[in-house]
């Protein structure tokens, strides 16, 4: 029987609101609690647009449709394991051994050419790349500044560096600007509200 998939189909370019691979990576299903996620991750043609966006690579070699599975299953481990971490749970071994399997693989290698540096890779090096920078995070001291978004449904995890840990937003341009116009837009509510009443 066919049915509908809950997951709204959008071409557009991608968001890196953390600078951390990783977490950019799983912010690629985004909005994860509403009832239809946004997923990024679409096609293969997608998948390399993304490999492409995050810098990891000049050129990746056309990824399959195999590709675009195997993205979509280490993105939801790592995604997994983050969420474990800020709930203070221990990691699940499935999880973290899907993790280490794609990180065991070669990672992307730049090589020096005479105009610069080059970075050819296939989607299995990138998805490398990306599992090691997520074992990096998780397994350090890093791990301790992961914060999800206060954004109400936004639900990207992103590091809090700032002095304080006083990081509220995954990115003040779109999530951070978005609760401040909010507030602002609150309080003129009540300022001509309480003016009405006087
Ligand atoms: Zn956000």
């Amino acid at each position: 029987m066919f049915r509908a998939s809950p997951v709204r189909m959008v071409t557009m370019d991608h968001a890196f609101p953390c600078g951390n691979l990783s977490l950019d990576f799983i912010g690629t299903l985004r909005a994860r609690r509403d009832e239809s996620p946004t997923e990024m991750l679409t096609s293969p043609a997608q998948l390399d647009s993304w490999f492409d966006e995050s810098g990891i690579v000049d050129q990746v070699t056309a990824s399959r449709q195999t590709d675009v599975r195997a993205a979509v299953e280490l993105r939801e481990a790592i995604y997994g394991l983050v969420t474990e971490r800020l709930a203070g749970k221990a990691y699940d071994r499935t999880a973290m051994a899907l993790v280490n399997d794609a990180a065991r693989k070669p990672s992307v290698v730049p090589q020096l050419t005479r105009d610069g540096r080059r970075t050819d890779a296939t989607a299995a090096q990138a998805l490398s790349t990306v599992a090691r920078d997520a074992i990096n995070i998780l397994g350090g001291p890093e791990a301790a500044l992961l914060k999800e978004c206060s954004r109400p449904g936004c639900t990207q995890a992103y590091l809090d560096t700032s002095r304080g840990g006083r990081r509220e937003w995954c990115a003040m341009e779109t999530c951070g600007n978005k609760m401040k116009a909010a507030a602002y837009r609150a309080r003129k509510r009540n300022e001509s509200r309480v003016a009405t009443a006087g």
